[in-house]
């Protein structure tokens, strides 16, 4: 009989993984808290950017942050939440602030990005349908300064493939006629992508239920059944549901449910904005990155979309006026045609954040045959395919875990282990 997974969590991570492994002939069963489509999965600006795989933490970081802290409408904020969990991770995040960190971590991501593009050339090949664009990404900047920043960050993902050439504020233009003079240097990096996000989750999933993928939604997962050091089942919506392996892939909950797994593991959510604008205002072909207020602007076929910002001590899916108005501001600033009353349906979502910046990826540690994936802050979109793959051969075992062990090694869980003396 296949060995049977159960993956909890039907967002983009846990459905690319159900995918991978149904297509590899196993038998998966699908089990989230709400229909799947609720998640930062279809609330994010769906780019596919290698080339922006830098880990959050960065030298340099606490004192934009600070500068930022004043203002309401900032990219990034901290709430002074008074929560042990978050206090902690908040430290610990400072302390990756480092170069050393941020290069080892730099370096790992890009290891981990060798294939995002060929496997999402496969998902189309192999049926799974969805809202793609390859005309190649812009950024937009203000000062030449950012774009100094930015070129010095990416340069080292040249060795995978993932370029930046630089434009003129006028070269910019002649890409995209709708941005304004504010934008006086740009870059344009040919190889990123972007996709609609909610189409994405759909696809997956119309592929999954092909493959024979059962879905139980609207049942949280409020426990772990254990054997020894073996899951056997989980209490779902009231259900036990019983599996051989388990992935744990539920975004910004991952702490939670690592938890009554058995380990704890500090992900917590990294809150970001976003709206839909379908007045057809200011039209563009490429997705854009506004450097200077980190916000991305993706031309989809039926709406434009604007995210960003990250907030961090902040859970549920409430808006914040400033935070959403920040971004508004900023559209209006390099898309001048952008009406200030334009409709908006503002969205939100919890990006599930590591201190180190890293995704954790892997077995759980003390757990023969429990997954980890989760953590994928903002690259969630980005990993989710690379992320299955590991996943995959990890619980196949043998020569498949060997080959994917150097790749999947910054990413195990088992950093997080407390520290014996
Ligand atoms: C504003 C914004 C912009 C972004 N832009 C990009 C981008 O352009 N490119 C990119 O690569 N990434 C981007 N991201 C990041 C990306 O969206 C996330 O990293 C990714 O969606 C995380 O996917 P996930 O499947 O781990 O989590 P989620 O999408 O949160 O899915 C987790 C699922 O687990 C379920 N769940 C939770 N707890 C339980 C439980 N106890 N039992 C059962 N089910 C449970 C939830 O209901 C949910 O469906 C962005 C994020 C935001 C917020």
């Amino acid at each position: 009989m296949a060995v049977h997974t159960v993956v909890i969590g039907a967002g983009v991570i846990g459905l690319a993984t159900a995918y991978r492994l149904a297509r590899a002939g196993a038998a998966v069963t699908v089990v989230d808290a709400s229909d799947g489509e609720t998640g930062a999965s279809v609330h994010n600006a769906g780019w596919v950017t290698p080339i922006l795989s830098a880990p959050v933490p960065a030298p340099g970081m606490v004192g934009k942050a600070l500068r930022w802290m004043l203002r309401r409408d900032s990219p990034l904020r901290v709430r002074p939440v008074p929560r042990p969990e978050h206090v902690r991770f908040m430290v610990a995040m400072l302390r990756h602030c480092n170069v050393r960190d941020f290069n080892r971590g730099l370096l790992a991501l890009m290891r981990l990005n060798e294939r995002t593009i060929e496997l999402l050339d496969r998902y189309e090949q192999d049926g799974v349908r969805f809202e793609s664009h390859s005309p190649g990404q812009l950024m937009a900047f203000h000062a030449f300064e950012t774009r100094r920043e930015y070129q010095h960050a990416m340069a080292p993902l040249e060795r995978i493939g993932h370029t930046a050439e630089q434009l003129t504020g006028d070269e910019l233009r002649d890409l995209e006629p709708a941005l304004g003079g504010h934008a006086r240097a740009g870059l344009l990096c040919p190889r990123e992508r972007h996709l609609d996000p909610v189409s994405l989750v759909k696809g997956l999933k119309d592929r999954c239920r092909d493959l024979g993928v059962r879905f139980v939604f609207d049942s949280p997962v409020e426990a772990v059944t254990f054997r020894g050091t073996e899951a056997v089942s989980v209490l779902a919506g009231g259900a036990a549901i019983d599996g051989d392996r388990f992935v744990l892939a539920v975004g910004a909950r991952t702490g939670r449910l690592a938890r009554l797994a058995g380990f704890a593991l500090p992900v917590q959510p990294g809150k970001g904005y976003g709206f839909d604008d379908t007045s057809g205002a200011a039209g563009l072909r490429h997705s854009v990155y506004l450097g200077e207020a980190k916000v991305a602007v993706t031309p989809l076929s039926d709406r434009l979309r604007f995210a960003g910002t990250m907030e961090f001590g902040s859970w549920g899916d409430g808006i914040d006026r400033h935070r959403l108005g920040g971004i508004v501001r900023s559209a209006r600033e390099f898309l001048p045609e952008f009406p200030a009353d334009a409709p908006r349906a503002a969205w939100s979502g919890l990006r599930p954040m590591t201190p180190d910046g890293l995704p954790v990826i892997g077995r759980l540690p003390g757990r023969d045959n429990v997954f980890v994936a989760g953590g994928h802050g903002m690259f969630g979109v980005t990993l989710s395919p690379v992320t299955a793959e590991i996943i995959a051969a990890q619980i196949e075992g043998g020569k498949a875990a060997e080959d994917v062990a150097a790749v999947a090694e910054p990413f195990t869980p088992l950093r997080f282990a407390p520290k014996r003396p």
